[in-house]
């Protein structure tokens, strides 16, 4: 017998032929190599084995000599192997089988065994055969397995030390069972000294349950805790606490628990902050307008109880703008510091005083027992005012108009007896200046002004004189055009342009508001779309609502007519509304504004920081954007009071998760404060004003 050894395919020179005049040396050789050999004859029949292969497939030599090869295969990798069989007969070649592949052998009793085959072709008096070395790599997958579930362990392990969050684990009982170095750093323990003690000693008070709980159940738990640190102080942190299944993957079961926690003392201190100036006014730290209402409020309840008035003396600085313009704002801010703390002297200790912004104070009396006790109270107050003042080296006198309205007479609520004492106020004003005035009845005559006003209005909105212009708003980074505000525009048929600020408050006043802003939402809707076309810019639409319209009932179905007559996407949509609405029925109002979110509309406080709410606050309401007033922006200067807020506000705001815009950016300036402070859209004089639709094509192509 003569065996030639084939050529493996690629190699260069042909291996020698080994001489064999007996089987029995091919046998020895075959027996002699650690793996089961196998030789197989073109049509699968095996023509020679070597005991290594009966030990594995458990068949007697003779046994395995009357079978083929399809016999040593699980029945379902049958068919694959035979065209495999095939394409080897047709092209012999040296090459390895099911290595990094599934490949089964079948033992006698059809057990299987992972392996790995290496094919040698040989030829055998002309006749093609191949040889196969069959290795069983049982323990090699076994091996491979631990080590790949040790290398699973090692990236749990270290993504757990290397994460920023504080982890414990503790088992049903509270008992600690391992925590991450990151909870060591925050509580300042060694990890020794947590495991086995009880994560209550760890947790001190839970401070609030944050709202999420109540609208998701499939959550985590979610809340604000004080951890306690080893050195006794506390950190507040906001936890989640997770359940650990049992292994068998019931739920039923807890195995343990996680509580996975950051620390927020930098958001706990921000709030505060916000909190404080939420309810004062930022110059003189005087009580703001949010708490004056408060304050009042309560102060018109217990006047009810003893049958005592309440009296709101408005105060307004006469030309106070003469002195900012003539000796310069810090001359003016000065100037309101010093007449709040004289205000505050003149106070009588359950009186109270408040900035309503600007050049505005009101003092609220309280402990009134006879009318000319009080007449001689206001004189004092009048006469202490005009004092002269020194600021900065100026001497200042200023003389004060004031208005007075008394509970129960001029009001029995807040919100009346400050507007008939601001009425009363204007009268002083009108009447020269430098005097006060009570509130009566017959003032509100003027308010007949306004309903002309309404009544030319309501022609106006038949005729067609209102229209809506288009502010662009840009995107600070890179100063593209992203959307426009909506503004309404009236002018009168005699060409008298007639500014929103004053028909808005009459068109709120008697209703028509409700009218008008749907007219200018369909329009605007409309508009955006065609120049959202012209543009080539998917434009985004602000659209101002009064509380007016938020509350009343038909308004949802109004904003969804427009968004489908339009096209519109919603999310394209920005309703901005002020911080008034939160003060009424806010379980309405949240309710309105789940729906508007729903939709898919943006909501946006315009004006932020004129009212009273507190960034933490509006995140009950689930608010997207905040404007910043464009009061805070036009007096913008590095390092001035204004700045501070306008840092406080974009900071906060982002912590929230909320986009800033700011209004009335004028200077490149302010432009650039804002951008370096990462405010993300800007709106001004700087870019463009209100344009017609067709303007803003132009403007922006
Ligand atoms: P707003 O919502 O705060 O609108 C911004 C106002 O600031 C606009 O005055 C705009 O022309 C003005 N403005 C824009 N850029 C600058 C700037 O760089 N500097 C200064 N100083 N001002 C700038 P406008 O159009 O007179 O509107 C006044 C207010 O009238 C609006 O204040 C808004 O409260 C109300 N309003 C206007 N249209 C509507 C409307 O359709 N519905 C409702 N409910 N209110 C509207
Ligand atoms: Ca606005
Ligand atoms: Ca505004």
């Amino acid at each position: 017998m003569r065996l030639s050894r084939g050529t493996s395919k690629g190699s260069t020179s042909a291996p020698p032929a080994v001489p064999l005049d007996d089987s029995t040396m091919l046998r020895e050789i075959i027996e002699a190599t650690p793996n089961a050999m196998v030789m197989v004859d073109s049509a699968g029949r095996i023509t020679l084995v070597n005991t290594q292969t009966e030990v594995l497939f458990d068949y007697s030599r003779d046994e395995l000599l009357s079978m083929t090869v399809d016999d040593l295969i699980p029945e379902r990798l049958r068919a694959h192997h035979d065209s495999h069989r095939a394409g080897f007969f047709r092209v012999p070649d040296r090459r390895a089988m099911g290595a990094g592949r599934e490949l089964f052998g079948r033992r006698r009793d059809g057990t299987e065994i992972p392996i790995e085959i290496g094919l040698n072709p040989i030829t055998i008096r002309g006749e093609q055969h191949v040889l196969a070395s069959v290795i069983d790599i049982t323990e090699r997958l076994q091996v491979q397995a631990i080590e790949s579930a040790k290398d699973a362990d090692r990236l749990r392990s270290s993504i757990l030390s290397s994460l920023p969050f504080s982890i414990i684990a503790s088992d049903p009982d509270g008992t600690i069972v391992t925590a991450n170095p990151a909870a060591e750093r925050l509580l300042g323990f060694e990890r020794g000294e947590l495991v086995g003690s009880d994560i209550a000693d760890v947790r001190r008070g839970v401070s609030r349950h944050l709202p999420l709980l109540a609208t998701r159940p499939d959550a985590v738990d979610e809340r604000e805790v004080d951890y306690c640190r080893k050195d006794g102080s506390t950190v507040p942190v906001n936890e989640a606490i997770a359940l650990i299944g049992s292994d068998d993957g019931t739920d039923s079961d807890v195995s343990g628990v996680l509580s996975v926690a950051y620390d927020i003392t930098f958001r706990r201190e921000a709030e505060e902050v916000v909190r404080h100036m939420a309810h004062h006014d930022f110059l003189t730290d005087l009580p703001n307008r949010t708490q004056l209402i408060d304050r009042l409020d309560e102060d018109l309840r217990s006047a009810v109880r003893t049958g005592r008035g309440v009296v709101v003396a408005l105060i307004d600085l006469d030309h106070f703008k003469r002195v900012n313009d003539a000796l310069g704002h810090h001359v003016g801010d000065d100037l309101l510091i010093k007449m709040a703390a004289r205000l505050r002297r003149l106070a009588g200790p359950t009186d109270l005083v408040a900035r309503l912004g600007g050049d505005e104070f009101v003092l609220v009396l309280t402990d009134i027992d006879r009318p000319a006790e009080l007449e001689r109270r206001i004189a004092a107050v009048m006469a202490a005012v005009t004092e002269p003042i020194t600021c900065f080296g100026h001497e200042i006198i200023v003389t004060v108009s004031m208005g007075l309205a008394m509970s129960p007479e001029a009001g029995r609520d807040p919100t009346t007896l400050l507007q008939h004492a601001d009425t009363a106020m204007y009268h002083a004003k009108s009447s020269g200046r430098n005097m006060y005035e009570w509130f009566a009845e017959s003032m509100l005559d003027e308010t007949n002004d306004k309903l002309e006003m309404a009544a030319a209005l309501r022609h106006g909105l038949d005729r067609h004189e209102i229209t809506v212009s288009y502010q662009p708003q840009v995107c600070l980074r890179d100063g593209t055009v992203i959307g426009v505000e909506a503004l309404a525009r009236w002018r009168t048929p005699d060409g008298r342009e007639i500014p929103p600020d004053r028909f808005i408050p009459a068109a709120e006043d008697n209703g028509l508001i409700i009218q008008l802003g749907e007219w200018v939402l369909r329009r605007a809707c409309a508009d955006v779309v065609a120049m959202s076309a012209a543009t080539g810019i998917p434009l985004r639409l602000a659209v101002n609502a009064s509380p007016r319209q938020f509350h009343d009932r038909g308004w949802l179905d109004v904003v969804r007519s427009c968004l489908e007559e339009s096209g519109l996407p919603a999310d394209r949509l920005e309703l901005e509304i002020t911080e008034g609405i939160f003060m009424e029925d806010p379980v309405h109002v949240v309710a309105v504004m789940s729906a508007i979110r729903s939709l898919g509309i943006g909501i946006v406080v315009d004006d932020f920081g004129t009212g009273f709410s507190s960034l933490a606050y509006l995140t009950r309401f689930a608010v997207d954007k905040i404007k910043i007033d464009r009061s805070f922006v036009s007096s913008l200067v590095p390092m001035g009071p204004d700045a501070a807020i306008v840092d406080m506000i974009i900071v906060m705001a982002h912590v929230l998760g909320m986009m800033v815009v700011a209004e009335g950016v004028e200077t490149p300036e302010q432009e650039k404060y804002l951008r370096d402070r990462g405010c993300d859209v800007a709106q001004g004089y700087r870019y463009s004003p209100a344009l017609t639709a067709a303007e803003l094509v132009t403007s922006v192509r």
